[in-house]
């Protein structure tokens, strides 16, 4: 059996890669920060299916808690296999002069700090197994940037940089360091969006339509799996063709 910790796996695109590593014989930690109750129904649902399971509560933006985070799910699943850095924020869009300080912190916690503080907590365990599978989340936006998400997109830049420097510097040790970028996914992160905006991004998009979240876990489990054991530093695009 193989383990796999998910950052950010109470909703969305993270909980539907929980289910799907679970489905494919997967023990899995399911990492949350609010969402308690989801996160809880989500473990007793993949519980169900005859793997290991547990939630953890940690602000992946918190270095102790992290590091915390990333000890208890090795001790709960008796292992670590991989890492999916999948928790994230992003801010309603608006212009990089409207941007505060505070929301400008608040993006790079989560996306950038939370990634870090967490793959520093896992890299010395995979180090001394000479192997691990380390999955980032960026985003679309991270490759071409999006107007009015300049943090964000920043944010998600950063990723794609910290995981190109990762894959060469754990490399040697046996471990590899991917990123996922989507495209528009139907997650509560784009539930802002109004019908007449995801009809013009469905017509941007060569397969005309808004992706799932399933879309976006598939992508992952492959990185995970054997089809992963030698790519490293790449970034794959569950994007619909979006952007190529
Ligand atoms: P959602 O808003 O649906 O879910 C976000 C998840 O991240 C929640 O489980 C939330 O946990 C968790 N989270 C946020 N901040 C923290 C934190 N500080 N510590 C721990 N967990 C945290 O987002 P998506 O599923 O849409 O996005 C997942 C990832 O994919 C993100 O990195 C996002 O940037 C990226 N992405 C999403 C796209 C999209 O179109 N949806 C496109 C491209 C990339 P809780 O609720 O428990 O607080």
């Amino acid at each position: 059996m193989s383990a796999v910790l998910i950052t950010g796996a109470s909703r969305g695109i993270g909980a539907a890669t929980a289910r799907l590593f679970a489905q494919e014989g997967w023990d899995v930690a399911v990492n949350y920060n609010q969402s308690e109750r989801a996160a809880q129904e989500l473990v007793r649902e993949l519980t169900e299916l005859g793997v290991r399971a547990c939630a953890i509560r940690a602000d992946v933006a918190d270095p102790a808690q992290a590091a915390a985070l990333v000890e208890q799910a090795v001790r709960e699943l008796g292992g670590l296999d991989a890492l999916v850095c999948n928790a994230g924020v992003a801010l309603s869009q608006q212009l990089l002069t409207d941007t505060t300080d505070e929301q400008w912190r608040r993006v790079f916690a989560a996306n950038v700090d939370g990634m870090f503080y967490t793959i520093r907590a896992a890299a010395p365990y995979f180090v001394r197994q000479k192997a691990g599978r380390i999955i980032t989340l960026s985003s679309v936006w991270g490759m071409t940037g999006g107007s009015c998400e300049v943090a964000y997109s920043a944010s998600k830049g950063a990723v794609i940089a910290m995981t190109k420097a990762l894959a060469k510097e754990l490399g040697p040790s046996g471990i590899t360091a991917n990123c996922v970028a989507p495209g528009v996914i139907a997650t509560d992160m784009n539930a802002h969006l109004d019908e007449e905006s995801l009809n013009a991004l469905r017509q941007e998009t060569p397969l005309e339509r808004i992706g799932t979240p399933e879309d976006v876990a598939r992508a992952i489990l492959f990185l995970a799996g054997p089809g992963g054991q030698f790519l490293t530093g790449q970034v794959l695009q569950p994007n619909g063709g979006i952007y190529m």
